[in-house]
């Protein structure tokens, strides 16, 4: 236990509670850092056409280049201290830089999608700085998909509808992310304007498996029904990978077909023909 500044009044600390404290902190001064030092990195995970093997795209992750820390621990904290409004529009700005650059090697027609955090609605000028940022680079929105999560919807509705919608006529394509961990109505997907739902890893854990299936059938006609692309990720098993093509679902992430690469492996792989040539499909029997 901790004693506080002041002599008469104690205040105790679990040891644990302090350390994730001083941990916090700590972090968040890491995150300042980057900013301020490009300590950030953007990593890239394939996504898989199921039916034709192409790679059609990737999902940008941030990484700091210098800390064993997830996006799962930092992005939080990024959240909580609003460190996310700069760092979300550094990612932007760097994923853009990225098409560019691949489009300029040959490497075309690939999308690659960025996270958006239910915080970043804060940032009024959000849209338009991608804009400014795709109108600079002479890019076509077409190829920057946003992924939200589930949970942003029950933000704020009004207020979300609008810049989903803003970004839809501004031609952005929209993927609902971790679909199936949070809201459980599935009434909003009649209305919330979105392109694609990312089924969440924890959803495919149990539910893909030839004695469980009906759950994703359903889920994956649903979303057909609405016309609504569906991508599983967390895939990280052949027999789940099979099941999922067998069920008609478009797109898969995960380890089994790649983990997320440097934007250096991901132009080895495309240069070694990997890519280019439906690695994908070479391995779909
Ligand atoms: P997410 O958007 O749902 O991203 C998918 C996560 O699943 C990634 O974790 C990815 O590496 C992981 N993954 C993909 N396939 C597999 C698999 O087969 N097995 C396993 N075990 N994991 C797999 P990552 O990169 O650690 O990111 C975690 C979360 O952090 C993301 O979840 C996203 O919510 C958030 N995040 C990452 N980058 C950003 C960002 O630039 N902005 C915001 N706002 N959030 C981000
Ligand atoms: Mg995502
Ligand atoms: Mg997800
Ligand atoms: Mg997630």
């Amino acid at each position: 236990n901790v004693k506080n500044g002041n002599k008469n009044n104690y205040i105790y600390y679990h040891p644990e509670m302090k350390t994730a404290m001083t941990r916090k902190v700590e972090i968040e001064s890491i995150l300042r850092n980057a900013l301020k030092e490009n300590g950030f990195k953007l990593v890239y995970q394939p996504q898989v056409d199921l039916t034709t093997g192409e790679v059609i795209g990737f999902e940008a992750l941030l990484r700091l280049k210098d800390y064993q820390i997830g996006p799962d621990r930092f992005i939080p904290i990024a959240e909580e201290t609003g460190l996310i409004i700069e760092i979300g529009r550094w990612v932007a700005q760097e994923t853009i830089s990225q098409i560019v650059f691949w489009r300029k090697k040959g490497f075309k027609e690939k999308t690659v999608a960025i996270n958006f955090s239910s915080k970043q609605l804060r940032d009024k000028s959000y849209i338009k700085y991608l804009l400014q940022l795709l109108s600079d680079n002479n890019l076509d929105s077409r190829y920057l998909e946003i992924e939200i999560t589930e949970s942003i919807l029950l933000e704020n509705d009004k207020e979300t509808i609008a810049f989903l919608n803003e970004l839809k006529e501004e031609g952005f394509s929209i993927a609902l992310d971790d679909f199936g961990t949070g809201y459980s109505s599935l009434n909003y997907l009649t209305y919330m304007p979105v392109d694609k739902i990312k089924l969440d890893k924890s959803i495919n854990d149990r539910f893909v498996n030839s004695n469980n299936i009906k759950i994703m059938e359903s889920l994956i006609l649903l979303a057909h029904s609405l016309n609504l692309k569906i991508t599983a990720e967390g895939i990280e098993e052949w027999d789940k990978f099979l099941i999922l093509k067998k069920w008609g679902c478009d797109f898969i992430q995960g380890y089994v077909f790649s983990k997320p690469l440097s934007s250096e492996a991901i132009e080895g792989i495309y240069n070694q023909d990997l890519i280019k040539k439906n690695r994908g499909s070479a391995l779909i029997p």
